[in-house]
């Protein structure tokens, strides 16, 4: 049977057509409140818009939802944390409207060097010819500052750099390679609003960047600058802004976003050196197509094959860097499940720890980490449903401390993932690497070297190397039917402790393991299902 989607705001076809090749598509505007609790059970994933109120009581109801697409980027209509909780990806579509924005931005740089509006008004509705009252400047060889130099703020710099501009960038979270790249100049804060002629805008609306254009900001900036907002409205304190215009140090802004949108109350509609467009960035058909047809990919790729790329409560994967995890997040989530059965007690941190090629690439190593949690909370979580959306929540709600870091040391593997737990009970270490392509092993457990494959059920047991130890097991296990499909043994010298790994084809009844472990040198034995 196919799977179910429910599609309660209008999103362009496309997005539709895609989804119906592969599921089942309900399409019900205006829904009420009540109608869609009543109905959303059924359904396996949501498509809304920002218009669809996506609150606790529909996640109640929605028991078999696994996935909530938002055809845009905002997601403020969507209660995440219950979405969370709940275990439900909640996607988004943030690179669907970045061209738009890009190119929307230029647009308004235009029009603000060149007057455009004013310009315009003044002819078509006063019926005046002025030419000189609107004297432009050209923007060749002016000196742009690019304020964040994420998505859209990389679309603007490439077209500016196009049209001769200079460009300074200020953006503490990329990296100088990345800015190389694009041939733009990554520098301070401070550098940037005193150098540049043109100051545009394209971080998000954080505690960091409210009021990041502030009177003091606009005040080290140069005489006659102008500055572009097609990000967030509160990232420019509008009132030091209409200031800086009504004394001559800003020359003219050109604005999209407001701080209370729509604006009508805002002075800064009453200046002739303010253009605006009402949050028009995303307003273009392409970006309408655009959006659908990510979300629709989004929903048929998570329903059919388990994969997202832009969840929003979820660590991100990069598609390069895919084929090269894909094994690593498996290896991480058995080397989790391995370390809690055989470490035993109170839980109180996890550290995952990257060594070799994994710990160099900067691959996100942020989803191997939350597939160990997956791993050790699946066993631990009677019951309650974990995933990747939940585990790093639950972590928490239950008080264990998560730590990730990164060791030189690989015992000449490629690459190497320790997985260690901390309980009342001590410290169990597990380390994990993959041979070939995807061939995960079990390299350590504790202080023993091995190599052994993964496998539904195995039994660990530690035993003294002697004589008449391994031969015994085998029989007992055999004798009860149980098939042994590998045998590995790690450590010690002859009399020394060692450890041996069996993997099994069923699981060891407890009658049978408590046979093994009264066989003459057994230490202990426990039987490990993954
Ligand atoms: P993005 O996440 O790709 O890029 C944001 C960049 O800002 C990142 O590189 C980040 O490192 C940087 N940043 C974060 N905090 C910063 C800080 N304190 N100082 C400097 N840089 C900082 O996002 P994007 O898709 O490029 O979107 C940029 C903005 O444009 C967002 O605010 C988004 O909501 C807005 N947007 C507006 C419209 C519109 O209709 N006007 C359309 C799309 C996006």
């Amino acid at each position: 049977m196919s799977k179910k989607v429910l599609v309660t705001e209008p999103i362009s076809p496309v997005g539709i057509e895609i989804m119906e090749k592969e599921l089942e598509v309900d399409v019900a505007f205006k829904l009420k409140p009540e109608e869609l609790i009543e109905r959303i059970g059924v359904y396996d994933a949501l498509v809304v818009r920002s218009g669809t109120k996506v609150t606790k009581p529909v996640i109640d109801a929605a028991t078999n939802l696994k996935i909530i697409g938002r055809a845009g980027v905002g997601v403020d209509n969507i209660d995440l944390e219950e979405a969370t909780k709940r275990g439900i990806v909640v996607v988004n579509a943030p690179a669907g409207n970045t061209i738009s924005a890009a190119e929307h931005t230029l647009a308004l740089l235009f029009a603000l060097s060149r007057k455009i509006p004013a310009a315009n008004e003044s002819l078509k509705v006063h019926r005046r010819w002025e030419r000189s009252k609107y004297l432009g400047v050209e923007i060749t060889g002016k000196t742009l500052g690019i304020l964040g130099l994420g998505r859209i703020g990389t679309e603007v710099a490439k077209r500016a750099k196009g049209l001769g501009m200079k460009i300074l960038a200020y953006d503490p979270y990329i990296s100088r390679e990345r800015a190389d790249e694009l041939g733009v100049r990554i520098t301070t804060f401070d550098e940037v609003i005193r150098n540049a002629d043109y100051i545009t805008i394209h971080t998000p609306l954080t505690k960091d960047t409210r009021h990041l254009i502030d009177h003091e900001a606009l005040s080290r900036m140069k005489d006659g600058v102008r500055i572009i907002n097609c990000a967030r409205g509160g990232i420019i304190d509008e009132n030091a802004l209409y200031e800086m215009i009504k004394s001559g140090k800003v020359a003219g802004a050109a604005l999209d976003v407001f701080e209370n949108e729509p604006p009508f109350d805002s002075r800064l509609l009453e200046l002739d050196e303010v253009i605006v467009t009402p949050h028009l960035g995303a307003s273009t058909a392409e970006a309408q197509v655009n959006v659908a047809v990510a979300i629709a990919e989004e929903i048929v790729n998570f329903l059919i094959r388990g994969h997202v790329k832009n969840a929003v409560n979820m660590a991100p994967i990069s598609p390069d860097a895919l084929p090269f995890i894909s094994p690593y997040i498996k290896l991480s989530e058995m080397l989790g499940k391995l370390a809690i059965q055989l470490a035993g007690g109170r839980l109180s941190l996890i550290r995952i720890v990257y060594g070799g090629d994994i710990a160099q690439k900067d691959i996100g190593s942020e989803i191997i980490t939350i597939a160990s949690l997956k791993g050790v909370l699946e066993h631990i979580s009677g019951g309650y449903h974990i995933n990747f959306v939940n585990a790093p929540l639950i972590a928490r709600e239950r008080g264990i401390k998560v730590v990730e870091s990164k060791t030189e040391s690989t015992e000449d593997f490629t690459s190497m993932i320790t997985v260690e737990l901390e309980t009342d009970r001590g410290v169990t270490k597990i380390s994990g690497t993959i041979f070939g392509k995807d061939e995960a092993r079990i390299v350590r457990i504790g202080s023993y070297w091995i190599d052994a494959p993964f496998s539904h059920y195995m039994l660990i047991s530690r035993h003294i190397n002697k004589p008449r130890v391994i031969g015994p097991v085998g029989m007992i296990l055999g004798d009860a039917g149980i098939n042994i499909s590998g045998m590995h043994v790690g450590g010690g010298g002859v009399g020394g402790e060692a450890l041996m790994v069996l993997n099994i084809d069923s699981p060891v009844p407890n009658d049978v393991l408590e046979d093994v472990k009264k066989v003459d040198g057994i230490i202990d034995a426990i039987l490990v299902t993954l």
